[in-house]
């Protein structure tokens, strides 16, 4: 099939590659091929595109290629000219991206080596489909194993690269000790109570690089801490030897932390864990600590009869309650606040059994984070259906969610001396945060909490049950 239509306009296409032996004689005669094919079909040569593709390797974009699609996409001709089909593509994502300009642009691919492809008509675009979707298929499978690359070295808690990390070497392993000991500086400041922005003062008056200075600073001028770089610093959970993968934690990491878990912990905390999907410790007094009183399983916040109603319920597999917060937690605080308003209550401080164990607090959060990697090849494998995936990992998810609530907690100063040496006990427990509050719960005391009965309005203490913890006896 030939195309006589005198105005219509082609644009030659010639490359040179490394892998034909003497190229240099072979482009003249592509070149002068082409010419003559554009003559001979009584079409006006737009224009001739070269590329030298002898640096291919380093992935670097082919101009003349670049020009080429531009005059298919901008309208400008009407035909391709090419010596053969291997002269025109390189790599598949280059190919994919040719077949979809000349099939909606509707210009006809016309090689001296080879069939003219034209795509007005039907047989064109069937060879035209056929050949795009072998590319695309290829680009997209390509794509995928890239995808799952990044992810095992995720999972394996690899670093992935990318600027060099405050606190560390630009191999993303060995820590940098004059900037380590910055950031644990930043780190006991901040719960210290300094604000983000004085914190950034603080680091800009010592003078401290951040490791945007290569790209961002030139000599002479002042280090660049702020606000939101101080921000970025303590919410990395690298810091914490965590390694996280959009913005979950997916793996203990490879390198060394700078801080212990719960040090990061409770600053993501402090800043607002929720805006970065880390679990923040929870404004319910009882949450994840409290017992049901029939089948032990830890009691969580929800599950209320009407909205907006703070309550409880029991998170086994029954449910064995749901019921008002509120009540509850009036209880608990009274009984607290008559506990350590006791003479006695001195004798708390030396309980040494009660003070929860970070080490193995971070040991729990890990196994569990890898069992839920163990649990999704297991569900890849065909060993585990969708329905038993799903109530798995909901499971963990809820246990790990409880590991690091408790790690908050764990990370923040202890609170039960300046509660004991209170003048007025009740003011200092009100003036607490929850997290703080929580600690001091789970120090003193197991809280069992019973279904409220059938019927009944008022609360009843006898279905909160409170036992004391080693030395806290009444
Ligand atoms: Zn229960």
């Amino acid at each position: 099939m030939q195309c006589k239509i005198a105005d219509v306009k082609a644009s030659v296409y010639v490359r040179i590659s490394q892998d034909r032996a003497g190229e240099r004689a072979g482009v003249d005669r592509q070149r002068e091929d082409c010419s003559q094919r554009v003559a001979s079909r009584g079409w006006e040569l737009h224009a001739l595109h070269e590329d030298n593709d002898l640096s291919a390797k380093t992935g670097r974009r082919r101009p003349g290629f670049e020009a080429l699609l531009s005059d298919i996409e901008s309208g400008a001709v009407g035909v391709v000219v090419a010596w053969a089909l291997d002269r025109l593509q390189r790599n598949r994502r280059d190919e994919l991206r040719l077949w979809e300009a000349c099939q909606k642009h509707n210009v006809m691919l016309s090689l001296v080596n080879g069939a003219d492809l034209d795509f007005s008509t039907a047989a064109g675009r069937f060879v035209a489909d056929t050949l795009s979707s072998a590319a695309r298929l290829e680009v997209e499978l390509k794509s995928d194993r890239q995808k799952r690359a990044v992810q095992q070295q995720a999972q394996a808690g690899r670093w992935g690269g990318g600027r060099r990390p405050f606190g560390y070497d630009s191999d993303g392993m060995t820590v940098r000790e004059s900037e380590a000991a910055i950031v644990r500086g930043m780190y006991a400041r901040f719960l210290a109570g300094v604000p983000l922005g004085a914190l950034a003062k603080w680091l800009n008056g010592e003078d401290v690089a951040t490791t945007q200075e290569r790209w961002g600073r030139r000599k002479g001028e002042p280090p660049e801490w702020s606000h939101d770089t101080v921000r970025r610093v303590l919410l990395n959970p690298r810091n914490a030897g965590l390694r996280a993968h959009h913005g979950e934690v997916v793996a203990a990491a490879v390198w060394p932390a700078l801080v212990p878990e719960e040090t990061w912990r409770a600053a993501v905390d402090k800043i607002d864990g929720r805006r970065h999907g880390i679990v923040r410790a929870s404004n319910y007094l009882l949450t994840g600590l409290a017992l049901c009183g029939v089948c032990g399983w830890t009691v969580h916040a929800g599950g209320g009869a009407r909205r907006g109603i703070r309550s409880y319920r029991c998170a086994g597999s029954t449910g064995h309650f749901a019921r008002m917060a509120d009540p509850v937690d009036k209880y608990v605080r009274s009984v607290v606040v008559a506990r350590l308003q006791r003479p006695d209550a001195r004798d708390l401080l030396q309980e040494p059994t009660a003070a929860p164990d970070k080490a193995a607090l971070r040991a729990e959060a890990n196994a569990i984070r890898s069992r839920l990697e163990s649990v999704a090849v297991e569900f890849a494998d065909g060993s585990l259906t969708p329905a038993q995936l799903r109530a798995v990992t909901e499971r963990l998810r809820q246990n790990l969610a409880q590991v690091e609530g408790r790690l908050v907690d764990a990370g923040r100063v202890p609170v039960l001396g300046p509660l004991v040496d209170a003048k007025d006990v009740e003011a200092a427990w009100d003036g607490l945060a929850v997290g703080q509050q929580r600690a001091v719960i789970d120090l003193l005391m197991t809280v069992r909490i019973d279904p409220p009965g059938r019927g009944v309005r008022t609360f009843r203490p006898g279905t909160v049950r409170i036992e004391w913890k080693g030395g806290a006896h009444e």
